[in-house]
């Protein structure tokens, strides 16, 4: 945890917080902070800042926030995941929120398992969980946003084009496809498939889309280095600023 990410119900006044949950655990056992120091702190889709320790014990810390600084930009890439083991979504995630994602729409797909649409990996409080644990490592506040399409060809023919529209659309898939361009500067949106890949059928609907297939080269990566190697691949936005 690399900042203390504060919760509207978090604030007692304007600027005092009161934290009595796992960040108070944190506080004391991990930072092993005291009364009078100063921790990194930003508001949940809000600015960043400091906060300093007024009151500290075991059942609650109070801490007075200045909050002066922007988050982070946004990663201009949109990604299009279809639903993977959920080990690997709860990877996925965290990872994404660590990245700047900020839309991800997270599809059926052929090979995708009937039962993971029943598992907690779709649930709301599930996702922010593992999100907040991307934003917190990231030092972020700015909560991505996940949609589910459990129907993969009404979302591609109906929904896609125009979520695509005024983005350059990619879809990875292994084999002789042109190689993923690098540092590309316009706003991007990216399908990723799921362990078992994308079937043909399923291509041809993402082109038919207005997507281009490109290719990570001969080896086959597993889903979540596919979308860091892409995400990092594709926008070196860091290093512009
Ligand atoms: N078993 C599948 C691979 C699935 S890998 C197959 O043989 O096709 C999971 C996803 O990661 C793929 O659908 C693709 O979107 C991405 N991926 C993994 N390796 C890749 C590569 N070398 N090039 C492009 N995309 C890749």
């Amino acid at each position: 945890m690399n900042i203390i990410l504060l919760h509207e119900d978090d604030f007692i006044s304007p600027t005092c917080v009161r934290l009595s949950d796992h960040r108070l655990t944190h506080i004391l056992k991990v930072i092993r902070a005291k009364e009078g120091d100063t921790l990194k702190v930003g508001r949940l889709n809000g600015k960043l800042g400091s906060g300093l320790i007024e009151q500290l014990d075991s059942d609650s810390c109070q801490l007075a926030v200045t909050l002066e600084q922007a988050p982070p930009p946004a990663t201009p890439i949109t990604l299009v995941l279809a639903l993977s083991r959920p080990k690997m979504m709860r990877r996925i995630y965290r990872m994404a929120a660590e990245f700047g994602l900020k839309e991800l729409y997270v599809i059926n797909s052929y090979k995708t398992e009937k039962s993971f649409w029943q598992s907690p990996v779709v649930e709301a409080d599930t996702v922010h969980r593992y999100l907040l644990e991307g934003l917190e490592q990231c030092v972020d506040t700015v909560l991505p946003t996940v949609h589910f399409k459990p129907r993969f060809k009404p979302f591609v023919e109906d929904e896609l084009p125009a979520i695509a529209t005024g983005k350059r659309a990619l879809v990875a898939h292994p084999g002789d496809h042109a190689p993923c361009p690098i540092a590309v500067k316009e706003p991007m949106i990216l399908a990723i498939g799921p362990e078992g890949g994308f079937i043909p059928y399923e291509v041809d609907k993402l082109v038919e889309a207005g997507f281009e297939t490109v290719s990570l080269g001969p080896r086959i990566l597993r889903v979540e280095n596919a979308v860091s190697t892409l995400t990092a691949r594709l926008y070196d936005g860091a290093c512009d600023r």
